[in-house]
């Protein structure tokens, strides 16, 4: 049977004190993913509660459910964001280039690109991780948020449930 958390784990101590690990998955996720690898790295044989929840945050992030519809289509959710630019100069992240997986809506976003090479990314908050400026990083936390409905106070609590529910 999978580890399902009846809480959120809080950090005692460092930088994240007091904060929930879920409320970093959404606002940090490359930071999550760097104490992710950490933690597996020391292989210790006994898991303790850090580790067993980043677990399941890590299985959880993809099976969230975007709130968004798609604005091409108007009828599935949001699965993908088209963005354009590259690592040095920054990308173009924004609300208007965000379709489902339907080829047609991704074919017109393609249009929208005029020429130029665009990139889909899933729509999911592990995506952060694929941009290395912390500007992009930012818009693409930004646009996760709004896709997700998590707009406004992120709780502690509000974080876990999302996870929890997906
Ligand atoms: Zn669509």
């Amino acid at each position: 049977m999978s580890f399902i958390p009846n809480e959120p784990y809080i950090f005692q101590s460092g930088k994240n004190q007091g904060k929930a690990v879920s409320q970093v998955a959404i606002n940090n996720f490359p930071l999550l993913k760097h104490m992710y690898r950490r933690i597996n790295e020391t292989g210790s044989s006994k898991k303790n509660r850090l580790h067993v929840q980043l677990e399941w945050l890590m299985k959880r992030i993809a099976k969230t459910k975007p709130k968004m519809i798609c604005p091409v289509c108007k009828r599935n959710p949001v699965k993908l964001i088209s963005v354009l630019g590259n690592d040095r100069y920054g990308y173009s992240i924004s609300e208007g280039f965000v379709c489902c997986e339907d080829k047609k809506c991704r074919e017109r976003l393609e249009g929208l690109a005029l020429g130029r090479n665009n990139r889909f990314i899933i729509a999911d908050f592990s995506s952060v991780s694929i941009f290395r400026n912390k500007t992009d990083q930012r818009r693409m936390i930004n646009l996760l948020k709004k896709i997700y409905g998590l707009e406004g106070k992120l709780t502690k609590e509000r974080a876990f449930n999302f996870f929890l529910e997906g």
